[in-house]
């Protein structure tokens, strides 16, 4: 007689960290935050046609600490790039980022001293997203894609990775070379 027979029905075997990545992945709460023409595509994404509500993502938060994904919709500007990084700080663990076009993923066409070459120099990026700009249903894809590595992600991974970018911090803020040489 197989396990399934002997248990009584209404029973449901599963794993925390299986629980616990379905409840997350399945209620992501982006920051209201776009940068340029990419942001565009977003907020459509976000409206009737396309309705990323389907997918567990019923409001863009206007407050980081209520959000727990950042859509980073467009090319960072040098001076953006650290009021993005305190908006990231912000935002309660654990959270995710998405790259959303080439120009976030890698400064695409302004590869100038004014535009940051890819946001992951700022804060840690979970998915790229190419495209200029990617369509509603690219980032549809991308988050379906995130959801897949929240679902397969071990718990406590983020604040693994929050020690990870303390200690960065921390070695980039060091006096000597010999210490950057260290970073990871
Ligand atoms: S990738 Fe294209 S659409 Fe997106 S911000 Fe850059 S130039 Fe604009």
């Amino acid at each position: 007689m197989g396990l399934e027979e002997q248990l009584p029905s209404g029973f449901l075997l599963t794993t925390v960290e299986a629980a616990a990545g379905w409840v997350r992945k399945a209620s992501l709460w982006p920051a209201t935050f776009g940068l340029a023409c990419c942001a565009i595509e977003m907020m459509t994404t976000g409206g009737p046609r396309y309705d990323s509500a389907r997918f567990g993502m019923e409001v863009f938060r206007a407050s980081p600490r209520q959000a727990d994904l950042m859509i980073v919709a467009g090319r960072v500007s040098q001076k953006m790039a650290p009021v993005l990084r305190q908006i990231y700080d912000q935002m309660a663990n654990p959270k995710w980022v998405l790259a959303m076009g080439v120009c976030a993923s890698s400064g695409g066409m302004f590869n100038n001293y004014a535009i940051v070459q890819g946001v992951d120099h700022v804060v840690p990026v979970d998915v790229y997203l190419p495209g200029c700009p990617p369509r509603p249903e690219m980032l549809l894809d991308a988050i379906l894609t995130l959801h897949d590595k929240i679902q397969h992600s071990k718990l406590g991974v983020n604040r693994v990775r929050e020690e990870q970018e303390a200690e960065r911090l921390a070695l980039s803020a060091a006096p000597t070379s010999e210490l950057k040489g260290l970073l990871r």
